[in-house]
């Protein structure tokens, strides 16, 4: 049982740390989906930006560019300027020698003179550069002097005020190449200016140009889907419109973010083209760093958790065994008792039995061998018991040598409880044999049964009505016991009422002095009349030992044992010495004593005219001892009950302050008076007589028993033959008489 709860909170563990990694897992992966997309964002935004200023860069160069054909033309118009040889000079004066590559004149007949000595034949273009009086840029196109690719700027004018002419600046497409950024993605990015149909006009790859973009692409596109194809289309459609925008192209191997920039100086668009390999280098490295620190974040949860858990663990099975674990024997202790007993029984078990068992005189197993040997055995009991009922039992220790169990007879009870009494008859440690003495209460639990205390108490019953029986080890809890129990309940509901209400009666015992034959003392002995029937002592002293109440109630038969005899000295000349019983449980108060000499003193007594009867069972432990000497420091009379029941040592009888002893009406009764034997009476008047200590009788029925008891020179009796305990005014009566 104490391993599974173990086991389930093993697995709860492994549960919680499972679903942390998990969940941390989670969490880094939608991390690093965001950190995708955010660089996705931002490679779209930079591209934006690098082909915005690309595209600035162009124009602002194209507008220096028609600026300087524009200041040639004006000056060129002006009526000094005749031949050719005057244009080429103010090209020379006005541009920049790096900027173009010549100045050229073209003639309406397609004759064209360059400022560098050639002469070309341009009439398959004279169309084009005379259609507008306005400044145009040319495609790209091959240069008839020297193969370069160049643009052409052109502008028509009236020369000498006679002919038209078209003044063409020539810039070579390098020079717009030059202007692309080289920073892009370490150069691995691809820009380009087109014009609105897409035919290449420049390219940062040294290609040649003239293709056509959109026919570039969709000779990728084959295979790459549907969505590429409407993200070209998407483009297309904004490129004819004159709106800039950006989208994913996709080819098999690859994906590319593709940025377009409209030019609205020349109705170009600059293209910048972006291999996604590009930037997922880039993105793996920030995500490398992002993974290692995620899977070391984790390992660090997992660590300290794992510890966490390993720590509680130890820290709870501390706990558990402080509060479950019964350090003498390692079994469970009472606590573990109720606890898996209420589990237990949740269950409903079928045979079910609750067992309590202990050993007959283990305190003087303790005084003869000690303590460590008395722990021993009681470690051994454990063991035994464990292994006769099994794991699954219950086997605990209640409190010093009582054990109870709880378990599932699976055979027959009457086996079992025979297995165990032949296994702790003998017990042995460390190869010596102890004989043992063993009392067992059971109670067989009924299906429904939930109260553990309630059926504890049942067979605690069982096993009171063993304990000390020497012919009758165990007992099952029966119907008769369950009446038992029905009445003890019920006097328990009403005793503190009872006490109210006066319920409890002293009712006195005379006690004769052998040799005068005169009344000497009397026993007070308590009564409970409750609806006109006298119930007997013994159906409730013992209850109210167990639960305390006796305290109250001998508290009480003593005052009024006091009220009667301070009203008796009153009215007679002599007054018997009046016993009153005082129980263990009432002896171990603390403030006892000082209280019975407050009640002694009230009613203007004095202690020695009160005599406490002490039973003898309560004098062997050495804590009474000690309250024994110090009653007797308070001079009342001191007398040992029930003698010869209790086991007290001589030793001990010698160190007590004790004036009478009382012989237990028990060894009375076994007097056999045919064979004359020797009995256990002779020795107890004969060793009093050593100690000189006065004896007293009880239960004595008989003239043949007082003659005996004469013999043997007994000095008080008590009992039937004189006279039962009488009530107040009988016993008053009696006084009278003797
Ligand atoms: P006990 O102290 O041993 O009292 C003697 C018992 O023996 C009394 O029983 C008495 O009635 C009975 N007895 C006396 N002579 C004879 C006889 O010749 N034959 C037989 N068979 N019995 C005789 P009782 O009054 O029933 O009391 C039973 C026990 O209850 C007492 O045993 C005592 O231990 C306890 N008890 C009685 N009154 C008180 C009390 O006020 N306080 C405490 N703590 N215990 C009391
Ligand atoms: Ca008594
Ligand atoms: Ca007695």
């Amino acid at each position: 049982m104490r391993e599974n709860r173990r086991i389930d909170k093993y697995f709860f563990s492994v549960i919680m740390i499972a679903i942390i990694i998990i969940v941390s897992t989670m969490l880094v992966l939608f991390y690093l989906k965001y950190l995708r997309d955010l660089t996705s964002k931002n490679t779209f935004k930079n591209l934006g930006e690098v082909a915005k200023q690309d595209a600035q860069n162009i124009e602002d160069t194209i507008e220096e560019h028609k600026r300087i054909l524009e200041t040639i033309v004006n000056i060129a118009s002006e009526e000094n300027v005749n031949t050719e040889e005057n244009i080429f000079k103010i090209y020379e004066t006005n541009a920049g020698k790096e900027e173009f590559s010549r100045i050229a004149i073209l003639y309406k007949n397609g004759k064209t003179d360059t400022s560098d000595g050639s002469i070309v034949d341009l009439s398959e273009d004279v169309n084009y550069f005379f259609q507008t009086d306005d400044i145009q840029i040319s495609k790209t196109r091959k240069s008839k002097v020297d193969t370069e690719e160049i643009n052409i700027y052109s502008k028509k004018m009236l020369w000498n005020g006679q002919d038209e002419v078209v003044i063409l600046l020539v810039v070579e497409t390098e020079k717009f190449e030059s202007l692309f950024s080289q920073s892009l993605y370490n150069g691995n990015g691809i820009e380009y200016l087109i014009t609105k149909q897409g035919e290449i006009t420049a390219n940062s790859r040294n290609e040649e140009n003239g293709k056509n973009i959109f026919d570039e692409l969709k000779k990728d596109n084959i295979n790459a889907g549907k969505e590429n194809e409407r993200n070209i289309e998407k483009m297309y459609q904004n490129i004819s419109q004159d709106i800039s925008g950006q989208i994913i192209y996709k080819t098999k191997g690859n994906n590319y973010y593709i940025s377009y920039q409209y030019l609205e100086l020349e109705d170009w668009f600059l293209l910048i083209v972006t291999p996604g390999s590009i930037v997922a280098e880039e993105l793996n490295s920030v995500l490398e760093v992002t993974f290692f620190i995620s899977i070391t974040i984790i390992i660090i949860i997992f660590i300290v958790s794992t510890y966490i858990i390993i720590n509680n663990k130890n820290k709870k099975e501390k706990l558990y065994k402080l509060a479950y674990v019964d350090e003498v024997t390692g079994i469970g202790n009472k606590n573990y008792f109720l606890e898996m007993g209420k589990k237990f029984l949740e269950n409903n078990i079928e045979n079910a039995f609750l067992l309590v068992l202990d050993i007959d005189k283990f305190k003087s197993f303790n005084q003869k061998y000690g303590h460590r040997k008395g722990n021993e055995l009681l470690y051994t009991i454990g063991e035994i018991l464990t292994k006769i009922l099994g794991n699954e039992a219950i086997v605990t220790r209640l409190a010093n040598d009582a054990f109870g169990i709880i378990f599932e007879e699976r055979d027959d009870i009457n086996k079992t409880i025979e297995n165990i009494e032949k296994n702790l008859t003998r017990v042995k440690i460390d190869d010596k044999q102890y004989q043992l003495y063993i009392s067992i209460g059971i109670y067989k639990i009924k299906n429904g049964e939930k109260n553990v205390e309630k059926i504890l108490d049942k067979a605690l019953i069982a096993h009171d009505k063993v304990k000390g029986n020497y012919d009758k080890q165990y007992m099952i809890f029966n119907d008769e016991l369950e009446q038992i129990l029905e009445k003890e309940h019920e006097i328990e509901l009403n005793m503190e009422i009872a006490l109210e209400n006066q319920e409890f009666e002293v009712h006195y015992q005379p006690k004769i002095e052998l040799v005068s034959q005169k009344l000497v003392g009397a026993e007070a002995l308590v009564r409970w009349k409750r609806d006109n029937k006298i119930i007997s002592p013994n159906d409730f002293i013992p209850l109210f030992e167990k639960n305390q109440f006796i305290i109250k109630l001998d508290t009480y038969i003593f005052s009024k044992v006091c009220e009667d005899i301070k009203e008796w000295k009153k009215k007679f000349e002599t007054v018997p010495l009046i016993s009153v019983n005082v129980s263990k449980e009432h002896l171990l108060k603390e403030d006892f004593i000082t209280e019975y000499v407050d009640i002694v003193e009230k009613n203007g007594l004095k202690t020695s005219e009160i005599e406490l009867e002490i039973t003898e069972t309560a004098t062997t432990e050495e804590s009474v001892l000690s309250i024994i000497k110090e009653i007797k420091k308070e001079r009342f009379v001191i007398s040992i009950d029930d003698f010869g029941t209790g086991y007290s040592s001589l030793s001990m009888l010698h160190d007590m302050p004790i004036d009478t002893i009382k012989i237990d009406k028990t060894f009375i009764r076994q007097i056999d008076f045919k064979n004359n034997k020797k009995n256990i009476v002779q020795y107890i008047i004969f060793m009093a007589k050593q100690l000189e200590m006065k004896t007293i009788a009880e239960g004595v029925e008989t003239k043949e028993e007082i003659e005996y008891l004469e013999s043997l020179g007994c000095d008080f009796i008590q009992g039937y033959y004189y006279s039962k305990p009488l009530n107040k005014k009988n016993f008053e009566d009696f006084m009278n008489k003797y």
